[in-house]
């Protein structure tokens, strides 16, 4: 795979780099003969050959290239630490591949150390890629091989414990985490309420703390004083006070959250609340007035994860009490936007899959695999959410023990957008392919129920390409 902007770029600055040289005495004319007779035969730069031969030294052709593109040279092992957030604003991949590396951030601006500062092309991905504006260091290519190594396999850890969330995502805002716009503003009002108990659910590893951090950096104010207990510490947050869980116990986190307290922060973020004495700590908490949010891993939906709710009623009380919002959270991987193709489906077979569209035909897409995306299709995830404003008849409901079915008309009338809506929209803007849609989807599309496995939704894929239509498959499936 060739790296992005593979074409010779730097041409121009490396003819010019011979001149400067030259003019700066720091080379003369036979030497400057010998590099370009031998540059004829090789495909190094003249800079490294140059070096190669011992007539001058990294550091001065890097300075005087750097002078010529309009990009500092930096000495990378001299430079301060990089921060991790900084670091996550490139991907490793994209990093390794083309030399380049981020950092610093200046506003809108983000300062990249690289090889070939005249790609301008690598310049326009990243500008894409990170939403900044993008300015450039040169740097050796050695120093920069080695920082990338350094910085992203230091990294690597967290990939583990965050299997399927970009770690560039963590410290997204959450108008980038996948709220739909009828969802954003509601999740915001009750965020900003700043007291109660919001809620956010879902499985193990399904982006939840990235929305915690959201929600924190979104509430960091000055006169707002926010503690976050985690369970792993994988990100140092600024202006938020985090605390690391020493025990997996429920007495553990009790202490904890007693210890907190004391000192009375006004924003109180728990990972993964278990146990009732943990419910109880956060009860008290949400009683004096301060927001409380609180992750849970659970596989329930919000209808089972209440009604289990219910059944503890008596020991928490107090945080039923208090319940604003419950958030149900599942990623979905994201059809990679640089090689998003679209495809055309009649309006007809669009509705079979139980998309609500007018039309005689419509558009879905699939990512078609391209150097960024690793020719996946797919970069990253997107979250998915079903938000539950809890008002008082479902708190009354709760604490009157009313029936699961009760529970449930009530629920699915006050969720905003259900994740049914939420896929849907997403499969219609791109964002979700047809694959993941229906396979999210399939309880409720019986007759998609077979893409389920792999080797089916292999041949839907290569029928479907072919055909550009879904209605080739169902004439598969017919015959089979
Ligand atoms: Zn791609």
């Amino acid at each position: 795979m060739r790296p992005l902007g593979w074409n010779n770029h730097a041409g121009y600055a490396q003819k010019k780099l011979g001149e400067m040289l030259l003019d700066a005495s720091l080379i003369d004319e036979s030497q400057l003969k010998t590099a370009l007779t031998k540059q004829q035969r090789s495909s190094k730069k003249l800079g490294e050959i140059l070096v190669n031969l011992g007539y001058t030294n990294e550091e001065l052709v890097l300075n005087l290239l750097g002078k010529q593109l309009d990009s500092p040279y930096i000495k990378i092992d001299d430079a301060e630490q990089i921060d991790n957030t900084i670091i996550h604003r490139i991907p490793e991949n994209l990093a390794e591949r083309n030399l380049v590396l981020p950092v610093k951030v200046e506003d809108d601006t983000l300062w990249v150390a690289m090889s070939d500062p005249a790609n301008q092309f690598l310049k326009k991905v990243l500008a894409l890629l990170t939403g900044y504006n993008i300015k450039s260091y040169i740097a050796s290519p050695k120093e920069l091989k080695q920082a990338i190594a350094r910085y992203y396999s230091r990294e690597g850890r967290f990939e583990k414990t965050a299997e399927n969330v970009p770690l560039h995502s963590y410290f997204l805002p959450l108008k980038q985490l996948g709220f739909t716009p009828r969802q954003l503003p509601v999740f915001e009002k009750y965020l900003e309420l700043q007291k109660g108990c919001l809620l956010i659910i879902g499985p193990e590893d399904s982006g939840k703390k990235t929305t915690v951090y959201g929600s924190l950096r979104q509430l960091n104010f000055p006169d707002n004083d926010i503690v976050s207990i985690e369970r792993k510490m994988d990100y140092k947050l600024e202006c938020v006070n985090q605390l690391e869980i020493s025990g997996t116990s429920d007495q553990d986190m009790k202490r904890m959250i007693d210890s907190v307290n004391q000192f009375n922060p006004n924003i109180l973020a728990v990972e993964n609340i278990q146990g009732v004495e943990s419910w109880n700590g956060l009860g008290r908490m949400a009683e004096k007035g301060n927001l409380v949010i609180g992750t849970i891993n659970t596989d329930q939906n919000i209808v089972d994860f209440l009604t289990a709710f219910q059944d503890k009623r008596t020991t928490h009380y107090s945080v039923i009490e208090n319940l604003t919002l419950v958030a149900e959270q599942k990623l979905v991987r994201a059809v990679c936007p640089y090689c998003q193709t679209p495809y055309k489906i009649t309006g007809k077979t669009a509705r079979k899959m139980g998309l609500k569209v007018k039309g005689a035909m419509a558009n879905i897409y699939k990512g078609k695999g391209c150097s960024i995306c690793n020719h996946t299709g797919y970069y990253g995830n997107t979250a998915c959410y079903e938000l539950l404003p809890i008002n008082n008849a479902i708190k009354d409901m709760m604490m009157q023990n009313a029936s699961k079915a009760k529970m449930k008309k009530a629920i699915r009338k006050e969720i905003t957008c259900s994740f049914n809506d939420v896929l849907q929209e997403k499969l219609l803007k791109g964002q979700v392919s047809a694959e993941d849609y229906l396979q999210v989807m399939s309880k409720n599309l019986n007759q998609f129920k077979e893409l389920k496995t792999v080797m089916v939704m292999d041949t839907f894929w290569s029928l479907f390409e072919r055909s550009g239509s879904i209605n080739a498959y169902l004439e598969y499936r017919r015959k089979n």
